[in-house]
């Protein structure tokens, strides 16, 4: 199995092979084509089994062939810390880098100000710890969610454990009801599936 088996684009796949990707890992190889059909996905999967590609590159692909008229930030990716937010934020600018796809960085200890002029610009994507994201949904006026049309929790039992459930379901339902999500998780505990629940439409679930 090879990167040019999911039908990426030129882009995309050139990317992919200068960051000195070959193979996919398993649950690239499972949810990437899943992913790319819009479904839902509950995955439950570690850190290091290749998770960050797993998601970032159809949401890369889904941004290139579904062109918008005016600036919409479009994809909405949530981790649980800083550091994660700053590891994710590289590899989409990484991914992204033969593409005009724009993504702003929304986590703590970054100059509030700055994130929001970023914001107001409609990145395309933007990549937010909850607790950060929500002073911005609350307080700014120039950024909102109404334009979502992808929805990543990322490691979603960190989040909870860190008491961010409420923040995150604030958040989650301030995006559109139509959008695809998906839920990454180590663990799937019961407060996982009351998450699996309210975020997640008919999910297709995968154990990798
Ligand atoms: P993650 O689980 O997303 O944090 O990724 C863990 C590590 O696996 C990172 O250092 C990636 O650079 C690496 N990685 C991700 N996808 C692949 C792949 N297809 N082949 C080799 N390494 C990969």
């Amino acid at each position: 199995e090879t990167f040019t088996n999911f039908r990426l684009s030129r882009p995309i796949l050139k990317a992919i092979s200068d960051m000195g990707y070959t193979k996919p890992t398993p649950i690239q190889t499972r949810s990437i084509p899943l992913s790319l059909q819009a479904h839902d996905l509950c995955v439950s999967a570690q850190t290091g089994s290749g998770k960050t590609l797993a998601f970032l590159v159809p949401i890369i692909e889904r941004l290139l062939f579904r062109p918008k008229d005016t600036p919409t930030t479009r994809v909405l990716i949530l981790v649980p810390t800083r550091e994660l937010g700053v590891q994710c934020h590289s590899v989409a600018l990484k991914l992204s880098k033969f593409t005009d796809i724009s993504w702003s960085l929304c986590v703590g200890g970054l100059s509030t100000k700055v994130q929001e002029l970023e914001l107001r610009q409609r990145p395309d994507g933007v990549i937010a710890t909850p607790g950060r994201l929500i002073d911005h949904i609350r307080n700014s006026q120039g950024f909102s969610l109404d334009g979502i049309e992808i929805l990543v929790i990322d490691e979603a039992d960190r989040i909870l454990e860190d008491g961010f459930a409420d923040e995150l379901d604030e958040i989650i339902k301030s995006t559109p009801k139509s959008r695809q999500s998906m839920l990454f998780s180590a663990t799937m505990t019961d407060k996982i599936e009351d998450l699996t629940k309210l975020s997640l439409n008919r999910p297709i679930r995968l154990f990798v």
